[in-house]
């Protein structure tokens, strides 16, 4: 019976195609993590386990993510423990040794583990087997902090502490248990919130790897807490034509930072706000007060990569289901694991990309709506001819909906207002009145308070 599992899943922020300098692992060393630790495959359930097989030269393979991960665990300095509202002194050993005293064997499941939740989580531990972790094949797209994380993450299961559903966030609605009730709860999420907290606080740490940490414990804040720590709460993300971007809570907006151009991209990214800059090819995270490094991540690369005049063309980025997509004024890409796809827009004369119900769609400068079915990414049936044009042209620059079947937009004026169930522009909003606006994102969840830790 698997009913009882303590599942992470994966963080879109985390899976990420990263080119860097192979380094080999160290063959003494993962002699000694393999006297310490039992590391096999699940290969049956009946079967013997066998052994894994390990590349220790080959950095994107599962094996070598783990002890990459372990080694780094043992190679932290001193962590910066500053208790207060963010450092709760959940965990007061090293984290090396609370890996180790937690952790005894580590099993990897193969592809078709029905216990990996359809792909969806990162790794998981079941309740009364002991100190067993089971890692599954999606945590090969960590990098090394998260994978680092997923092995704080999955400690603290050992002693318990389950999840519950969402009732926010990426797993809201599903039946996937992704939350803990709150960050005092001191559950798993709490745990490895905590460590990236210390990581983000210690100065040498390498640069890159605190903000990804600050970024990491962001993320979690906002995401996997039903219970919102410092005043964390939902809302939109405004964008206005002058390029200032803020947060509105369905009742008062607040200006949260103002873009370098006003038609920069913005996006949300693993439910942190992103920014696309078009005049300088950067690709950043919102934290709080100011930018995150630069993200890495495939789009952010092709994203730099283009050359000036037609990144001055960028239209939007949309992540739907398990594919992104790239769209200039005269070029679309997207991408679904291998299959990428890519058309010259011709006809279409795009301002943004929309999904309607499971289809992708592009919104042309006359409003007409272009979709197209997902299921032809990586088919000849990709193609611009392909894209059906809708019947009528849409009074709508942006539209979210924002609770069960309220929605809000921003009509063609870029005036922000309440729209019906079947899209029809209402009431304008009052607190945004007299602005003119041209994107809105979310429902998503922020707090001011979550200052910089
Ligand atoms: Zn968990």
């Amino acid at each position: 019976m698997l009913s009882v599992l303590f599942a992470l899943f994966v963080s879109a922020a985390h899976a990420e195609d990263t080119a860097s300098q192979v380094v080999c692992l160290d063959a003494t060393r993962l002699q000694k993590i393999n006297a310490q630790f039992k590391v096999i495959i699940n290969t049956d359930p009946q079967g013997v386990p066998a052994v894994p097989a390990l590349d220790p030269c080959d950095d994107q393979g599962i094996a070598y993510k783990l002890y990459q991960a372990i080694m780094f665990l043992e190679d932290l300095p001193a962590l910066t423990i500053r208790p207060d509202a963010y450092d709760l002194n959940m965990m007061t050993e090293l984290p090396y040794k609370f890996f180790a005293d937690h952790v005894e064997t580590i099993v990897f499941e193969l592809a078709d583990s029905n216990a990996c939740s359809d792909g969806n989580a990162a790794a998981f531990v079941r309740r009364g087997e002991g100190k067993v972790m089971h890692i599954c094949p999606a945590s090969s797209a960590s990098d090394l902090l998260y994978m680092a994380t997923i092995l704080i993450h999955e400690s603290r299961h050992v002693d318990g502490f389950p999840h519950q559903l969402c009732d926010h966030g990426r797993w809201a609605g599903v039946m996937f248990r992704g939350c803990d009730p709150s960050y005092e709860f001191k559950g798993a999420y709490g745990i490895e919130t905590e460590f990236n907290i210390r990581l983000a606080r210690t100065e040498t740490i390498a640069p890159e790897m605190r903000e990804g940490a600050r970024g990491l414990a962001v993320a979690t804040f906002l995401e996997n807490f039903n219970q919102g720590p410092f005043g964390v709460r939902k809302g939109l993300i405004t964008q206005r034509a002058d390029g200032d971007i803020g947060f509105f809570d369905g009742q008062i907006t607040e200006s949260l930072f103002k873009l370098p151009h006003p038609n920069d991209v913005v996006v949300m990214r693993a439910n942190l706000t992103t920014v696309y800059g078009l005049s300088d090819g950067s690709v950043k995270s919102y934290l709080n007060s100011t930018f995150n490094v630069e993200t890495g991540g495939l789009y952010a690369k092709t994203f730099r990569d283009l050359a000036p005049e037609t990144r001055q063309d960028m239209r939007d980025v949309l992540y739907v289901k398990s594919a992104s997509c790239f769209l200039t004024a005269k070029h679309l890409r997207c991408d679904d694991g291998p299959k990428t796809s890519e058309i010259d827009l011709l006809t279409i004369r795009p301002i943004r990309l929309v999904q309607i119900a499971d289809y992708l769609a592009i919104q042309d400068v006359d409003g007409y709506i272009y979709t197209i079915n997902p299921a032809s990414f990586g088919t000849p049936a990709f193609a611009e001819s392909a894209f059906t044009r809708a019947a009528a042209p849409l009074n709508t620059l942006s539209l979210v909906t924002w609770e069960k079947t309220a929605k809000i937009g921003i009509d063609n004026n870029g005036v922000v207002r309440h729209y019906g169930v079947t899209g029809q522009p209402g009431e304008p909003i009052p607190a945004l009145a007299g602005t003119q606006y041209t994107k809105l994102i979310g429902p998503t969840w922020w707090s001011a308070h979550l200052a910089d830790f």
